[in-house]
C-alpha cells in the first residue's frame, strides 16, 4: 500500500437528509438515486432502462419480454395477442436455457420444463406456444412496469388480456423505437440478462464471484476460483448507467463497432496505478467507464492523465448506482471497493491520492462538456 502524503479534500459530505427524515441510509440512498435517475432526464429511454436495470430479479422473464417487444415492434400490429407474443418470448427463453439452465431462482417451473422439452425436441413449437400462453406470462405482464415496487409513470404496453386477449403497444413504445439510443437497448438487455443468469448459475456465495475486465476482448470475466467464464461484453453493461453518453463529456456514444461514435472502455485510473498497489482492482468494474474516442485518446484526450476531482465524484455516483440497482456486479463492486458508501468513497479517495503522490499529476484532466450533464 502506498501512503498518500498529498491529500486532496474529501468529497462533499452528502446532506443530512437522513437525519431530517428519520430514514435509514438505504432508504434515502435508494430514493435519492432513483429519483435522480428519473428527474434529471426523464425520457423514455431512461424509464425503459430502469425496468431492465433496476430491481431484484427472481426470473429472467422480463428480459425475454423486452426482447420479444423489440422483435414485434415492426410487425405493424399494435394489439399483440398472447399467441403472437409467445413466439419470440419462448424462443428467447429456450435459447437462453441452452446457454444457462438457471433462469429462475425457485427450484422448478413447468413453463421452463416445457422450454427444455422443446429444446430436446420432445414437444413441437405449437405445444410450446400453448404452454407459454397458459403459464409463461404469469406475473411478467403485470409486473413489467413496476420498479422498486412502484408503477412507472409511463407505460410501454397496456395489459388487455381480459378484453383483447393480449397487450396493446402504446405510443411510448413506438417513440422509444425512434430514439437515438434504441439500438443500444437490445444489447444492454442481453448483457444484463447474461450477468443475472451467470450469477444464478455459479450459485456460490456472491462475494466469491470476482468480475474482471479483459482488455483484448472487451469482456467481463467471472472468476469463482474454480473456473473463469466470459460473462458478457462490458460496454452494454456499463452503458445503461451512462444513458448512452460519454462518461467525461456527455457526448452521445454508440455500442455498434461500425458506428463513428463507437465507445471506448476506459480505465478511470491509469494502468500505472497497479505499480502503487498490485491489489488495486484497476480492471474491476469500479474503474471502468465508457468514453468517446476524443476523450480517451483524441488530441486533448485523457490518456494516462488523472481526471479532475469532480469526475471522481461522478465515478463514485456511478458506482453507487450500480450497487443500488441490484446489478449482478453489485457484489463484485462491494468486494472490490468496500462494504459501505463511506468505505467506497475512501477507496476512491485513496486511489486518487496514491496517483497524485506517485505520479505528481499537477494538471488534472477534464474535457469541455459536449452535452447536458445528465448524470
Ligand atoms: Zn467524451
Amino acid at each position: 500500500m502506498c501512503n498518500a502524503a498529498h491529500r486532496e479534500p474529501l468529497f462533499n459530505e452528502s446532506s443530512s437528509l437522513i437525519t431530517k427524515l428519520g430514514l435509514d441510509n438505504k432508504q434515502v440512498g435508494l430514493y435519492h438515486l432513483m429519483s435522480k435517475f428519473y428527474e434529471i432526464e426523464p425520457n423514455l429511454e431512461n424509464y425503459w432502462r430502469s425496468i431492465i436495470l433496476f430491481g431484484r430479479n427472481v426470473a429472467s422473464y422480463k428480459f425475454a419480454l423486452a426482447k420479444a417487444l423489440y422483435d414485434l415492434k415492426d410487425s405493424g400490429d399494435s394489439v399483440i395477442s398472447l399467441e403472437q407474443l409467445a413466439v419470440p418470448f419462448s424462443r428467447h427463453i429456450a435459447e437462453h436455457l441452452v446457454v444457462c439452465d438457471k433462469q429462475i431462482t425457485s427450484a422448478s417451473s413447468k413453463f421452463l420444463d416445457g422450454c427444455r422439452d422443446f429444446n430436446a425436441k420432445q414437444i413441437n413449437q405449437d405445444a410450446l406456444i400453448d404452454l407459454t400462453v397458459q403459464l409463461g406470462f404469469n406475473n411478467v405482464l403485470d409486473a413489467f412496469h413496476n420498479v422498486h415496487e412502484q408503477e412507472l409513470p409511463v407505460r410501454f404496453f397496456m395489459d388487455e388480456r381480459k378484453t383483447k386477449g393480449g397487450i396493446t403497444l402504446t405510443d411510448n413504445f413506438y417513440r422509444l423505437g425512434e430514439q437515438y439510443q434504441y439500438d443500444n437497448l437490445a444489447a444492454e438487455t442481453e448483457s444484463r440478462w447474461r450477468l443475472v443468469e451467470t450469477a444464478w448459475e455459479l450459485n456460490l456465495p456472491k462475494h466469491l464471484i470476482q468480475v474482471d475486465y479483459k482488455e483484448e476482448t472487451r469482456e467481463f470475466f467471472a472468476d469463482n476460483k474454480l473456473r473463469r467464464v466470459a460473462v458478457t461484453a462490458a460496454s452494454p453493461s456499463l452503458n445503461g448507467y451512462q444513458k448512452g453518453r460519454c462518461f467525461y463529456c456527455f457526448r452521445d456514444i454508440s455500442l455498434d463497432n461500425n458506428h463513428a461514435d463507437f465507445a471506448d472502455v476506459d480505465h478511470f485510473f491509469p494502468h500505472d496505478l497497479r505499480k502503487c498497489d498490485a491489489e488495486k482492482p484497476i480492471n474491476g468494474v469500479a474503474n471502468l467507464v465508457l468514453s468517446c474516442v476524443d476523450c480517451n485518446r483524441g488530441v486533448s484526450g485523457k490518456f494516462a492523465n488523472l481526471p479532475a476531482l469532480p469526475l471522481l465524484q461522478r465515478l463514485h455516483d456511478r458506482n453507487e448506482y450500480l450497487i443500488t440497482s441490484h446489478h449482478p456486479l453489485r457484489e463484485t463492486l462491494i468486494v472490490q471497493t468496500g462494504c459501505s458508501t463511506e468505505k467506497r468513497q475512501q477507496f476512491l479517495q485513496d486511489a486518487y491520492n496514491c496517483s497524485i503522490t506517485h505520479y505528481g499529476f499537477n494538471q488534472k484532466w477534464q474535457p469541455p462538456q459536449q452535452g447536458i450533464a445528465i448524470f
